[in-house]
């Protein structure tokens, strides 16, 4: 496959190899049954064992409590901007928001329609360019639930350590980094990603939840967008999409064969340290984003001055060299990598050695 490029795409993003391999050579026939999982029924016991075995990889992956259902959803991350506030709000308990970027803004956008809220903390005047100190941050105890963005895509930052919200359920957007590193799911009430990042293709979202948190939605909130309804029915309500479950089932597989999320985190640890050493070694580059809050996921730099033409050169230059991607998102521009799970340190390697020479080129 020399034909494959480093693609440092936001998401849509990278897959790992051996998990496209795998689906291409199970495509037309799934383990001998004569079809393809895209064409069999979802209550087929085929499609029983694929959805099983996505959840067990999940559970034993992230070290998912008992207490804790894992649901297959539609409708995208943004998606669950709605249906956390419907189904989680307690009236008069306004929703604690701790905004961080685009992301977060989205969400507000959907929580201010159905519910209460309070700004807890946002360091938007600061362009977003670092998270909330903790002493920053002021919880109000009878909170429904405190909403974050664990990795900001855009903006470039990432929790090192979640906030301590006592008893109030935690809700995190973990589209962007979940299974990069380990976290402790106990410590939250709802976590949810898209899984076009780290973890699928586009098209299925990763709910999990605490049980007793999916008993508190009111009956007027609409059978598919409740959380009991999925966790009732095992995601099967309706059709669930049944290929991207089967793809979160091999990326699992793929994850535990490189050593689980331990083994996985020490190298995305190590490939977003080789990329920040080569961009505050030069004089060339710079990263936007505050050291200590920098994601590990979701680089983002600039050409000092925030030069755009040279930066379009890059993106133009770096795309002939078959490194994709770079551009950074449009509404804060310069570039980025996203250097999710499936991207390799060879990759990473590959960036900056074209950065070194674009430097000297450019510089
Ligand atoms: C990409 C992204 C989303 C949006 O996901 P969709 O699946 O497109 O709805 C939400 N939150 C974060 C942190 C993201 O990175």
């Amino acid at each position: 496959m020399s034909d494959r490029i480093f693609n440092f795409s936001a998401g849509p993003a990278v897959m790992p190899m051996p998990v496209l391999e795998r689906a291409r050579d199970e495509l037309p026939n799934f383990q001998g049954c004569g079809m393809s999982v895209m064409e069999m029924s979802h209550r087929s016991p085929e499609f029983e064992g694929i959805l099983a075995h996505a959840e067990s990889g999940l559970r034993r992956n992230m070290g998912i409590p008992d207490d804790y259902a894992i649901l297959f959803l539609q409708g995208g991350a943004s998606l669950q901007f709605s249906m956390a506030p419907m189904n989680l709000y307690l009236p008069g308990q306004p929703i604690d928001v701790i905004h961080t970027g685009a992301w977060t803004e989205k969400a507000i956008e959907e929580i201010k329609k159905v519910a209460d809220y309070r700004l807890v903390a946002s360091t938007e005047a600061e362009k977003f360019r670092r998270l909330p100190r903790p002493d920053e941050i002021e919880f109000n105890p009878s909170a429904s639930y405190v909403h974050i963005c664990s990795n900001n895509t855009i903006f470039g930052t990432q929790w090192r350590s979640f906030p301590d919200t006592g008893a109030v359920p935690l809700v995190a957007d973990m589209s962007s980094d979940i299974l990069s590193r380990m976290v402790d799911v106990s410590k939250f009430g709802l976590i949810f990603a898209g899984a076009q990042k780290n973890i699928g293709p586009a098209g299925v979202t990763v709910v999990i939840i605490r049980k007793e948190l999916a008993q508190r939605t009111p009956a007027s909130v609409p059978t598919m967008l409740k959380y009991a309804t999925h966790l009732k029915n095992n995601s099967l309500y309706n059709t669930p999409p049944t290929f991207g479950i089967y793809m979160i089932a091999l990326v699992m597989d793929w994850i535990e064969a490189e050593g689980g999320v331990v083994a996985i985190e020490e190298r995305n640890e190590a490939k977003a340290k080789l990329l920040y050493n080569a961009i505050d070694r030069s004089g060339f580059y710079y990263g936007p984003a505050e050291a200590s809050d920098r994601s590990y996921m979701n680089v983002n730099f600039r050409v000092h001055g925030d030069n755009e033409e040279l930066e379009k050169k890059f993106v133009r230059e770096a795309e002939a060299a078959g490194l994709s991607g770079l551009k950074g998102h449009r509404s804060v521009g310069g570039l980025r990598a996203s250097i999710y799970n499936a991207m390799s340190l060879e990759g990473v390697q590959a960036l900056t050695d074209f950065m070194g020479e674009f430097e000297r080129k450019y510089g």
